[in-house]
């Protein structure tokens, strides 16, 4: 009887196939069971570049086992990725069609995926030995190790708090060692902070509060609750009842601005260790914080989009944080929805998902519609604060000074004569958005894309926001040689310079992407402002959750572009920003108001969104998408093309059209156009895949692709495929 083949490790990799690679195991060791969900170091292709893949499956080689090359070694000795959160991996490749290997390197923080170990999530400290206590008790000679033994004599101290407040302490605690009086120690998990006290909840509140607290297991709910509501109390009262009975829960929030208010807000709160996951933290810092979850020894982790991706071995509640937010959705490589994730995550795990928003996305408001979600609402502000009034101002035939207008220049002026902040919102950062020539009628435009450069610097440099190119502002018209070349609108840094003109005793701070870059600078910059009076300038980062008790004006400077663009999200965008932004006012004791300085006084929008709120805009969207086959009465997919010309684009498009079956309810439509046909020197196109039903639109796209992969032109283009594009 011949040999059984040897068994071989079935290895997803970080590469943009659609495919698992077969190994054999490293010299002198046997293929397990235990081996899954294991990473391993792999030889990749014929450079032979090493790769950190993940073990998905053990069995015997299909083909001839000599050709299979061995992986170089182990790197877990227990599974790093097993259970629900493996499963839901596999659930992502699924619905997103792309490669498990990819799916894992995105959901693997990075020093993970580069094949580190774990951190060691164990916290250690430094305690006396029995020779210690006794030394301590006889005279000795004074100084640093001695008065490190007698504060250990009380009792052992961890690492991070000796790092904190005894600078030089690991020297002396290092001769102590030495003379066997101390010992670093493993300790037990900190001690909690004793949890600060909870308000009396509103009647809404408690509600809400007694609504989570009926059932258990997978249950998805939709908290829709104005802004100032209160749904963070919500959110902290479920997490409390989750902690209490022995469970982890994770929160996800929008931005990383956002994080270290709700941060501390959660951790002053809860009373356990609560971990945070963004962008703006250290690579170290994330990868700890993923063990700590793993290790079950932080109990709430808070993060943005990736932080979806946290293991969560004692889950007991899912929140999503402005569930309604574009930044949950990742815009490239695999282009999975945070929110989407998390239900999924839920319903595998058999846990609570808790969505909450002041202006729920039409997809959820929905499923709550429908039944599928249970719907809770929060009517009330809490806390005694009032809606803001709203005043909208028909600039129409006014003069406007660099785009203000005298009436809203006068609310501001009234709200500092009364102490208080005002908030002047402008969705444009930069100078002006586009330089043009008065004479002629030209404009200056990015030579690499389809979009005009944004004035900066007072006037004295032109960015392209698409592509980042930059170039300095021609002295005449290139046309014709006309020297009135003027910036034309005005973005937030003109904004800023017209405020400071007319207001040069206010304090004034500006809040867009380039003020912000820096970890902390929205921090810093609140800070700035304090509690006296004063302005803030900026663009959508200030729509976003800050709570500022003594800013009561809101003045919303153009909301036209949004008005009219061809987008069919584009009303719902728009009055999300605009509630968003106008609950920024008013949410503590002082009244708040909001102006809104348009050329569109009788847009329908407008209208509807004044006199029934986010809830009657909703209604009406809903029964346009309802008409219009759109989401979420059906079910998209967008594929998008680039390469460097028009026509390479177009025949990929078309290839990929005709290689589409098509079938029952599902369609392929186009090639058509992208947003901007061309950036940053690329042309692009795009074609969108439309179903009635998901199942079917994934079985369409499941035949689809390898027809796609296998088409000549596909190699002349880059190609992604988008499932529920929120960007069309
Ligand atoms: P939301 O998340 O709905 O915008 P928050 O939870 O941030 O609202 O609450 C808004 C403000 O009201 C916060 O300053 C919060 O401390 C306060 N607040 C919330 N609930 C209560 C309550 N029951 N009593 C008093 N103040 C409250
Ligand atoms: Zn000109
Ligand atoms: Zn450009």
């Amino acid at each position: 009887m011949p040999a059984p083949p040897p068994a071989i490790l079935r290895v997803a990799l970080p590469v943009p196939l659609p495919r698992e690679f077969d190994y054999l195991p490293p010299p002198g060791a046997t293929v397990a069971p235990e081996w899954l969900g294991c990473r391993v170091r792999v030889p990749f292709g014929r450079g032979g570049a090493d790769l950190v893949g993940l073990v998905v499956g053990v069995g015997e080689a299909e083909g001839d086992p000599a050709a299979l090359k061995a992986a170089h070694e182990r790197l877990d000795e227990v599974p790093l990725l097993h259970g629900e959160l493996f499963d839901s991996l596999r659930w992502v490749a699924g619905y997103y069609h792309a490669p498990l290997g990819e799916v894992i390197a995105t959901a693997l923080p990075a020093l993970l995926r580069a094949g580190q170990p774990l951190p060691d999530t164990r916290r250690h400290g430094w305690a006396a030995t029995p020779a210690g206590q006794a030394s301590a008790t006889q005279p000795g000679r004074e100084g640093r190790p001695r008065r490190l033994l007698l504060s250990l004599c009380e009792g052992a101290r961890d690492e991070d708090e000796l790092d904190a407040s005894e600078p030089g302490w690991r020297a002396a605690a290092r001769a102590l060692a030495a003379r066997g009086l101390a010992q670093r120690q493993a300790m037990d998990a900190e001690a909690s902070p004793r949890p600060a006290s909870a308000p009396v909840p509103t009647p809404g509140q408690a509600a809400a509060i007694e609504a989570l607290r009926t059932g258990d297991g997978f249950r998805p709910t939709l908290l829709e609750g104005v802004t100032g509501s209160g749904k963070t109390e919500v959110y902290l009262q479920a997490i409390a009842d989750c902690l209490a009975a022995g469970r982890q829960a994770l929160v996800l929030v929008p931005e990383i601005g956002l994080t270290p208010q709700t941060l501390a807000r959660f951790r002053a709160r809860l009373g356990v260790p609560v971990a945070a996951f963004h962008s703006g933290l250290a690579d170290g810092e994330r990868a700890r914080a993923w063990a700590d979850m793993a290790s079950g020894r932080a109990r709430v982790l808070v993060g943005t989009r990736s932080a979806v991706f946290c293991p969560l071995p004692e889950a007991g509640l899912l929140v999503v944080d402005e569930e309604h937010d574009g930044s949950y959705k990742q815009q490239d490589g695999v282009r999975y929805h945070a929110r989407d994730l998390a239900l999924v995550r839920g319903s595998k795990l058999g846990v609570p998902v808790l969505l909450g928003s002041a202006t729920p996305s039409l997809e959820s408001l929905h499923n709550a519609l429908s039944g599928r979600y249970r719907h809770l609402r929060l009517t009330e502000r809490a806390g005694g604060a009032r809606p803001p009034a709203v005043r909208v101002l028909d600039v129409r035939k006014r003069p406007l000074h660099d785009g203000l207008s005298e009436a809203l220049l006068e609310a501001v002026d009234a709200c500092l004569a009364r102490g208080e902040q005002a908030l002047v919102f402008k969705n444009r950062r930069g100078y002006a958005p586009v330089l043009i020539c008065h004479d002629c009628g030209w404009s200056a435009h990015c030579s690499r894309c389809d979009a005009a450069m944004t004035v900066h610097a007072g006037g004295r440099r032109l960015i392209c926001h698409h592509c980042g190119a930059r170039a300095t502002p021609p002295n005449a018209c290139p046309d014709c040689a006309s020297l009135a070349l003027q910036p034309q609108g005005a973005g937030t840094e003109r904004l800023e310079q017209a405020l400071a003109a007319r207001f040069p005793e206010a304090c004034l701070v500006r809040v867009d992407r380039e003020t912000t870059r820096r970890r902390d600078a929205l921090e810093k910059l609140l800070a700035r402002l304090g509690d006296g009076p004063g302005i803030l300038v900026g663009t959508q980062i200030l729509a976003k959750g800050h709570d500022l008790p003594r800013l009561t004006l809101v003045a919303v400077v153009g909301v036209d572009e949004g008005l009219f663009s061809a987008d069919f999200r584009a009303g719902e965008k728009l009055a999300q920003l605009l509630i968003q932004v106008a609950g920024r006012a008013g949410r503590a004791r002082l009244p708040g108001e909001v102006v809104l300085q348009t050329h569109h006084p009788d847009h329908p929008l407008l209208g509807t969104l004044l006199n029934g709120g986010y809830p009657a805009v909703a209604a009406l969207q809903l029964a346009e998408r309802e008409a219009a086959a759109f989401p979420p009465y059906a079910h998209l997919a967008l594929l998008r093309a680039e390469a460097g010309t028009e026509a390479e684009v177009q025949g990929f498009l078309k290839e990929a059209h005709a290689a589409f079956e098509a079938r029952e309810g599902v369609r392929a439509n186009g090639p058509m156009p992208a947003p901007m046909a061309r950036r940053a020197g690329k042309a692009r196109g795009q074609l969108l895949v439309d179903a009635s039903l998901r199942v079917a639109l994934h079985a369409a796209l499941r035949e689809w692709l390898p027809a796609l992969r296998a088409l000549r032109s596909a190699r002349r283009v880059r190609w992604s495929l988008d499932v529920d594009p929120t960007d069309l």
